[in-house]
């Protein structure tokens, strides 16, 4: 699909500076995204802020100019994507202390004083390759079994605020190594890879943009970034590698290949998140194992 034909966009951003009120921060803002008609999801923290949102392509214009011409977050980049409608059912926007939470409480810095090196995607290529590389995911679970770099560490957790922990339990992995950091879209690793040089690590790399910057490279192609790229709206995943893709995740019932992630019927009992291919999606009533569809079916009956 050509970006023209698209009626809609989604974008994605970030920006790490400070922001005096915070609060008043968030209704200004919020009253110019009801303005402009945009949905989606806002986070505004004395840090900076952290955003994606769906509108018209006009209004999405809009709102990017309206925070390019104020001097505070002039230098902010945005992804966009090309999109049919919202993917988002309504806007939220928030105050927190931060704008992402690895949770370090008073040991909290801003990524604008200590981070890694960046690497564009083409660097980031590059380093993959090197034999003195370790990559780590930093996302969650549940985001890295729909998709991830080739050959990438991935920490279970099921948390942001849990890796710090992760990383102390497995420091030696990473010791004396080439590290590359990655993430949706280089907000995580801001903060994940200066948490690493203050830790002393000495080589921390991040892939700037992240994963969704990498896949619109047009070099790289997303070349060796394996599966989807999960996303935080109704897409739940996008594409990224248009170069050697593939498919990593399998359907839970049957083990085919699969990038259907659905959550449990049993919504109040589980609520997984789990691939199912349509088939089993149907025999399994939308539950992610027997147990789940015992559960449901006893409460139907
Ligand atoms: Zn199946
Ligand atoms: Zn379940």
């Amino acid at each position: 699909m050509r970006m023209t034909e698209a009626p809609y966009q989604v974008l994605l951003y970030y920006f790490y500076v400070e922001i005096a009120d915070p609060d008043a921060y968030r209704d200004e803002h919020r009253a110019l995204c009801e303005s402009l008609e945009l949905l989606g999801r806002i986070i505004v923290g004395n840090e900076g802020i952290n955003g994606t949102v769906s509108g018209t392509v006009e209004n999405c214009q809009k709102y990017m100019e309206a925070l390019r011409n104020d001097p505070l977050t002039a230098e902010i980049e945005f992804k966009i994507d090309p999109e049919q409608g919202h993917v988002f059912p309504k806007l939220s926007v928030k105050s927190r202390t931060e704008i992402v939470t690895l949770g370090l409480g008073e040991e909290d810095f801003s990524p604008n004083e200590t981070t890694g090196n960046y690497l564009n995607p083409q660097e980031w290529k590059e380093a993959m390759d090197d034999p003195n590389a370790v990559i780590i995911d930093t996302r969650n679970d549940y985001e890295w079994k729909l998709g991830k770099f080739k050959n990438a560490i991935l920490p279970p957790v099921e948390s942001f605020r849990d890796l710090p922990q992760w990383i102390k339990e497995n420091r030696e992995m990473f010791e004396g190594k080439k590290i590359l950091a990655y993430c949706t879209g280089g907000i995580r690793c801001e903060k994940f890879s200066g948490y690493l040089v203050r830790e002393g690590f000495e080589d921390v790399n991040q892939l700037h943009g992240g994963i969704v910057t990498y896949g619109k490279d047009p070099v790289v192609q997303g070349e060796d970034y394996e599966g989807q790229c999960y996303v935080f709206d109704e897409r739940i995943g996008v594409p990224v590698n248009s170069k050697n893709p593939s498919i990593i995740a399998h359907c839970v019932h049957c083990d085919e290949p699969c990038e259907r992630y659905i959550n449990c019927s049993n919504k109040h009992g589980c609520n997984e998140q789990h691939f199912s291919c349509a088939s089993c999606e149907e025999k399994s009533q939308g539950c992610c194992s027997d147990k789940c569809q015992a559960i449901i079916s006893e409460t139907i009956s």
